[in-house]
């Protein structure tokens, strides 16, 4: 199975090991992070892409990251996997 470089559901970078989310079987996920998805379901499954780019965006400022970044950063959060 291909291996994401970021979450396909809120695009945080998937870089180390321990930031995967979980499949049922606990093996760690190749596609997603670990506040997205654990145990092989959606940790918020009624979200919309609309409202994770609000959810994602709010915690990127809240992190310090300035507000145009943030924006950039979920522009194109509605190509990832989880939402095609
Ligand atoms: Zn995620």
């Amino acid at each position: 199975m291909k291996e994401y470089k970021k979450c396909q559901s809120c695009a945080m970078p998937l870089k180390k090991t321990e930031a995967r989310g979980t499949e049922k079987n606990l093996s760690k996920s190749a596609m997603y992070c670990k506040h997205c998805y654990q145990e092989g379901e959606f940790t918020q499954k009624d979200m919309s892409v609309e409202e994770m780019k609000q959810f994602v965006k709010a915690t990127c400022i809240e992190m310090g990251l300035p507000k145009f970044l943030a924006g950039m950063y979920v522009k194109n959060l509605h190509k990832l996997e989880r939402w095609k």
